[in-house]
């Protein structure tokens, strides 16, 4: 209709060609590798990233190809996520802690031609590439031309440092405009079956969710504030931060691969930040680090905890230092954030203790997505806090389907099942009571139980095995198998341990493995995990 609002297409673009005009000095900080720290600003980032992206199309990328990144935190890959959707094409994040047939499988599955890979995970890259021969073409190493010296890889993969690209590199004069459906990223969850799943988000989800983290019931970025993802860049895209902060010019405080409590309070610290984000092992290290006497936060703010339950005793120490714990619940398949804990006017009603145990739950819906429990007719559970069902959401940032798995299609309006199970209270708080997909959550990082029995199932004298998740004060889970032996076998469970080794990566061995006589099963023959993780959950 004549006269109506202009239309503009929401691209990721406009996002950091934004913070170039109204935040250009808006600082990102990124602790490299050696411990030194790099500063850099928006301004600059965008004119590198339009740089990249005319590298890219050189390098013979093209809109919608997939480009593959395995990186931690860094300007260089924030600069990347810019670069790579800017120009139309897809940035996959591979998550490097995987297995390595896992993330060949993942390159191989979204036909990734040109990889961006921090220097230390080169031998992950020499790992791969001789099964992509095929398909891939280019690897660029993510460092100066000196850092990296010669490397070569078989066949017709050629290595270019990163530095030297962007030296020789032309940059395009203004980012394209196109349909904000066109996918922007894609992001490999572990899978119940074993197999990684894509979840393709897109330019439209992405600055829709970008935007909602900044509201004031979300994390609510401001060009003052400073902001530590401390959640990698190959999760869920960072939870968003790389978005939210430049679309507010807040600062980004990029740790790299210095994780460790030392190196992060080391961070936050002397870069003041204000907030910071990831996953409750991080924020227990930390708080074990400073009652132990590594010293004190002198300017957090805000953590926006998710990907596990953040216990409630933490959050009291954290409040008692001054510093909210902001707890959020979603998945790579949401964006992440479904739901968010901020109060609600009865909120302010209640006394300390209750109003603690209200910030544990999950939270409440923010507004792009709804959420529902569904009963086992599908029907949707009451809100009375009390009664379980299958938490389900749909909404702006959620996936209609896995990537190239028409069999998940829920469609446009359709429910995603999450796969958790929990509760909704009278005021709509979620809380997570169990999970139903068969993985098992360590730091951050799946293991998938399905993988883990079927190594225990592969060894001679093993009738039946299962593992599940057991609650970790460290890591939040761990895995514990419990397996069935052959009649006769004197096989012992340390041994069942070390067949583990070189099987998997070294975190996603059982701590624990149980030699039981059975292994109880549902009426259709299925093992019944609900009954072992009730037997075993707390025997640690
Ligand atoms: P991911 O796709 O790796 O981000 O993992 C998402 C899953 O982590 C969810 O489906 C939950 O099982 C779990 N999770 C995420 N946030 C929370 C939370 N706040 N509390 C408990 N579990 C969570």
């Amino acid at each position: 209709m004549h006269g109506l609002m202009q239309h503009r297409e929401l691209l990721i673009s406009s996002i950091i060609e934004h913070a170039a005009r109204h935040h250009p000095a808006g600082e990102i900080i990124s602790r490299r590798d050696d411990g030194s720290l790099a500063r850099t600003d928006y301004r600059s980032i965008e004119q590198r990233a339009r740089k990249l992206a005319g590298s890219l199309a050189g390098l013979g990328v093209r809109p919608g190809d997939r480009v593959g990144t395995l990186a931690m935190n860094s300007d260089r890959h924030v600069e990347l996520y810019y670069a790579i959707s800017g120009m139309g094409a897809v940035c996959t994040t591979i998550n490097p802690r995987l297995a390595v047939a896992d993330i060949g499988y993942i390159a191989d599955h979204a036909q990734v031609q040109v990889i961006f890979a921090d220097p230390s995970f080169l031998p992950i890259i020499d790992d791969i590439a001789p099964a992509l021969a095929g398909t891939l073409r280019h690897v660029i190493v993510m460092g100066e031309t000196a850092e990296i010296g010669a490397h070569h890889l078989p066949g017709s993969v050629s290595v270019h440092a990163y530095e030297a690209l962007m030296d020789t590199a032309r940059p395009i004069a203004a980012w394209p405009v196109f349909d904000e459906r066109t996918a922007s990223a894609l992001c490999y969850t572990s899978g119940t079956t074993g197999r990684p799943k894509g979840v393709l988000y897109s330019h439209r989800s992405t600055v829709l969710f970008a935007m909602m983290m900044n509201n004031a019931d979300v994390i609510a970025l401001r060009a003052t504030d400073r902001v530590m993802p401390g959640v990698p860049m190959f999760h869920v895209n960072a939870w968003g931060f790389p978005f939210a902060a430049p679309l507010a010019g807040a600062a980004l405080l990029m740790p790299g691969r210095h994780l460790d409590p030392a190196s992060v309070l080391d961070l936050l610290n002397r870069e003041s930040a204000s907030v910071a984000a990831g996953v409750p092992t991080i924020w227990l290290g930390l708080h074990n680090h400073l009652r132990d006497g590594g010293g004190e936060l002198t300017s957090l703010q805000r953590i926006l905890s998710g990907g596990a339950a953040f216990p409630r005793a933490l959050m009291a120490e954290y409040q008692a230092r001054g510093i909210a714990v902001c707890h959020a619940w979603g998945m790579t398949e949401s964006s992440p954030v479904a739901t968010y804990y901020a109060p609600k006017p009865a909120s302010l009603a209640l006394d300390a203790a209750p109003k603690l145990d209200q910030a544990a739950k999950q939270g409440r819906v923010v507004f792009g997505v709804d959420v529902r429990a569904a009963l086992d007719d599908d029907a949707e559970a009451p809100w009375d806090g009390a009664t379980q069902g299958n938490l389900m959401f749909r909404g702006h940032w959620v996936a209609s389907a896995y990537y190239r798995m028409p069999d998940s299609d829920v469609g446009d309006e359709g429910w995603f099942p999450t796969g958790d199970v929990g509760v909704i209270d009278p005021d709509g708080y979620v809380m997570l009571t169990d999970r139903t997909k068969d993985l098992i959550k360590s730091g951050g990082e799946w293991i998938s139980s399905i993988a883990i029995e079927n190594i225990a199932i592969g060894h001679p004298d093993v009738l039946e095995a299962a593992a599940i998740a057991v609650p970790d004060a460290k890591w939040g889970e761990r895995p514990l198998l419990i397996a069935v032996l052959r009649a006769g076998s004197a096989l012992a469970a340390d041994d069942l341990r070390a067949f583990y080794r070189d099987k998997v990566p070294s975190w996603s061995v059982p701590d624990r493995v149980v030699i039981a006589d059975s292994l109880p099963h549902g009426a259709t023959g299925k093992i019944l995990k609900t009954e072992l993780r009730r037997i075993y959950a707390s025997d640690t």
